[in-house]
């Protein structure tokens, strides 16, 4: 039994999948960043992505269901091949489903991605947009030289278009180092005074995410003699009230191959969802059997439980 387990356990606090609302799609590890606290190790150099017949398999599954939202997610999932046959192929399915694009801006403007930004505005594609501070500095830092003017130019661009306004654009703060996010309210606030005073550009909401030891962040803490220092402040924090609101209880995770998992962080681990001996490929799962089912968890789950709490979605409580 893992730490998180055993307190859970002591909280007598079940953690099961409730009903399915997301279908969180990682399309792969290709990505033009490299950005330090990456859970999934993306970079320009990664072969994995997503084929077209594993879209049509994911995208025939998602039609039977009642699932609302597919999330993509990478890596940079603009930069599969197939990226906008995906959303096409969603959006002929039923007007009422909805699509999240995880973008980290800078994408929006790289040669070959032209009209990527009308494409998504077209179809009414909700855009969640990493943006780790206000200041050149923090983001620079995080993401690399020159980011920042990059994620800045594309979200002017997201802005003229609607986004911010009549499309939904929120942004994703999470902390430059080993630390856990200040209060989401009070950061929302300073993001929008900051960015509206300095660049004139609107969004909706951000989300705080606490960054997971594991893949390049682990890498990091474990370069600075961390980890362990990190691991106990996530553990300290452990909040209860923040176990009805996990992400992984009304979320499926997909890999690029199509593997199911309870969310994109046990997918970066590869604690699979097993079929007899092998993975469980989404296409062989029946969506009746989710609800109540275990989730998979280990150290790395206080990461979500830590202080106001962290999903996809932001804080918790
Ligand atoms: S954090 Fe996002 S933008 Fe940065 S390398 Fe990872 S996938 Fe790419
Ligand atoms: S990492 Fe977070 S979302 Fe994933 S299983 Fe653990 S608690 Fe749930």
């Amino acid at each position: 039994m893992n730490r998180f387990s055993e307190t859970l356990t002591t909280h007598s606090l079940p953690l099961r999948h409730g009903k399915t609302e997301v279908l969180q799609v990682n399309v792969g590890k290709l990505c033009n960043l490299t950005c330090m606290h990456c859970h999934v190790n993306a970079g320009p150099k990664r072969k994995e992505i997503m084929t077209r017949e594993t879209i049509d398999r994911v995208v025939d599954w998602f039609a039977g269901t009642e699932i609302s939202t597919i999330d993509l997610t990478g890596g940079a999932p603009e930069m599969i091949p197939e990226f906008r046959y995906f959303i096409e192929h969603v959006k002929a399915l039923r007007p009422s489903r909805h699509l999240i694009d995880r973008c980290n801006l800078t994408i929006l403007l790289e040669p070959g991605y032209d009209g990527l930004a009308q494409f998504l505005a077209r179809h009414r594609v909700e855009i969640i947009a990493s943006m780790p501070c206000y200041t050149a500095e923090n983001v620079n830092a995080q993401r690399g030289e020159g980011v920042f003017d990059a994620s800045i130019k594309a979200l002017r661009v997201l802005n003229s278009l609607g986004y911010g306004s009549g499309l939904p654009l929120h942004l994703v703060y999470n902390p430059v180092g080993a630390f856990l996010p200040a209060p989401q309210a009070r950061l929302e606030a300073d993001y929008k005074r900051e960015l509206k005073k300095y660049f004139g550009i609107v969004f909706n909401n951000l989300y705080t995410i606490t960054n997971l030891p594991i893949a390049r962040f682990a890498s990091y803490l474990r370069h600075h003699d961390k980890l362990e220092e990190y691991m106990q402040l996530l553990i300290d924090n452990f909040n209860p009230a923040t176990i009805s609101g996990l992400m992984c209880r009304n979320t499926i995770s997909v890999s690029w191959t199509g593997e199911v998992f309870d969310c994109d962080f046990n997918q970066m681990l590869k604690m699979n969802w097993q079929n007899g001996n092998g993975p469980l490929y989404l296409w062989d799962l029946d969506p009746a059997i989710v609800e109540n089912r275990e989730i998979l968890t280990g150290d790395h789950c206080f990461g979500c439980t830590a202080g106001a709490g962290s999903s996809c979605g932001g804080a918790l409580v």
